[in-house]
């Protein structure tokens, strides 16, 4: 398809990553189209198709505990639902303290995420080097584990969602570009593509890392903020590692797949702004092998095989944007995942396709809301834990 088909849609959908085509799906599921997803792109040309494919539900604050964790239902199903094996494996997640004061910081993460019945363990150093064997002494004092987090590969999740949008009817166009809305009496009337102008009273702007400009776009003014993050993947290994392994300290992160590669990253040393370069750096090259083999000396003999980068889309509060502009009637935010869109992709997109249906949903406007950002810092609980 090389053009929208129709002159308007009951819904637009700006990016078709994870988030796009999954509150497409809902959409559609429901009964709720016709829908246009546009993207300027290739299918996981943005960061559904560059990231480490972790999903954890160990969470500071409850809210996002609760989304994680539906999300995991979600993905235990995946394969099943849409007939595409997205290689869901859960094998745990280690959080790693390398002193006291970590630990502590780890222990009230752990009785939060156990009080909402999930089976968090607080590990000392032994179980640690259990679950992570190899791992220099010295790297952890304890630290967190829950065996019910997991990996899975993004490429087929992003696949199963588009074959089975487009199943339903949805048009998916790819080398799209949404340039802006067009609006009446501060109401969304349409959506201007390179492909054309479509009529449509509801947009949503999933355009991931590019979503603070595809606002800007639309004339409104948002707190998001994209960061360039880069990644490795080393040459396969025997297989030696279960659980995704995570450092409270700096965000190392780090796991096994399950072709043997180790694939992981490190949070970047100061504000790494966007660039639209997806390459890799030196720096991080250099950064990230030294930080790998100080904490499991055996990988240093082992070459890497591919580096790469994406955006996140960060926001002040670490928590993701899901909701309507209260600017702008009809313009809906389901973007600010930060590091972690992939693994809250099932749960949120599910909440907002419900606001677009005009449906009540369960999430706390001051949490959530696009609002909350309106007249400097937001006062709710920020989730701080934005590792991995
Ligand atoms: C290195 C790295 C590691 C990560 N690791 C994890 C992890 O382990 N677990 C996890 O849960 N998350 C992880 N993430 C985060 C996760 O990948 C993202 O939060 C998630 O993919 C966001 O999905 P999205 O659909 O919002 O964005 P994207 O996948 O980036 O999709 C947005 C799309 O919008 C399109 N677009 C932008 N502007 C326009 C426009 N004007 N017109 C048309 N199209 C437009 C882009 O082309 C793009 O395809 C990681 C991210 C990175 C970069």
């Amino acid at each position: 398809m090389s053009a929208p088909t129709r002159s308007e849609y009951r819904t637009v959908i700006v990016g078709a990553g994870v988030i796009g085509l999954y509150t497409a799906y809902y959409l559609a599921r429901a009964g709720a189209g016709p829908i246009l997803v546009v993207d300027r792109g290739f299918l996981s040309s943005g960061a559904s198709g560059r990231n480490g494919g972790g999903v954890r539900q160990q969470w500071e604050t409850r809210a996002t505990v609760r989304l994680a964790r539906e999300s995991v239902g979600a993905y235990r199903r995946f394969a099943r639902d849409f007939g595409v094996n997205p290689w869901f494996r859960q094998s745990g997640y280690v959080f790693l303290a390398e002193n006291g004061a970590e630990l502590e910081r780890l222990r009230r993460v752990h009785d939060i995420v156990a009080s909402e019945g999930l089976p968090s363990e607080i590990l000392d150093s032994s179980r640690v080097a259990r679950l992570v064997p190899g791992i220099a002494p010295e790297a952890a004092v304890g630290g967190t584990y829950l065996s019910t987090d997991g990996t899975l590969y993004p490429f087929p999740v992003v696949w199963g969602l588009y074959e089975a949008v487009r199943a339903m009817g949805t048009e998916v166009l790819l080398g799209a570009e949404a340039l802006g809305v067009r609006s009446t009496d501060g109401h969304l009337t349409g959506v201007a593509t390179t492909k054309g102008t479509v009529a449509t009273s509801t947009c949503v702007n999933a355009a991931g890392g590019w979503s603070r400009d595809f606002s800007e776009r639309a004339g409104l003014t948002v707190a998001n903020a994209p960061t360039r993050h880069e990644i490795l993947a080393t040459e396969p290994l025997k297989p030696f590692l279960d659980p995704m392994v995570v450092r409270a300290r700096d965000g190392l992160y780090f796991s096994q797949t399950m072709r043997g590669e180790i694939v992981g990253g490190l949070s970047p040393p100061s504000q790494n702004p966007a660039t639209s370069a997806m390459s890799s750096s030196p720096a991080f090259l250099a950064r990230m092998a030294g930080a790998l083999v100080r904490i499991l000396p055996s990988l240093a003999s082992v070459g890497v095989l591919r580096a790469w980068s994406g955006l996140y889309d960060d926001t002040p509060d670490g928590l993701p944007v899901l909701g309507e502009d209260s600017h702008l009637g009809g313009f809906i935010h389901a973007n600010g995942f930060g590091g972690h869109g992939m693994m809250l992709a099932p749960s949120s997109t599910a909440r907002v396709a419900r606001m677009i249906l005009g449906e009540r949903v369960d999430l706390d406007p001051d949490e959530f809301g696009p609002q909350r950002f309106d007249g400097g810092q937001p006062s709710h609980a920020t989730e701080a834990l934005q590792l991995g």
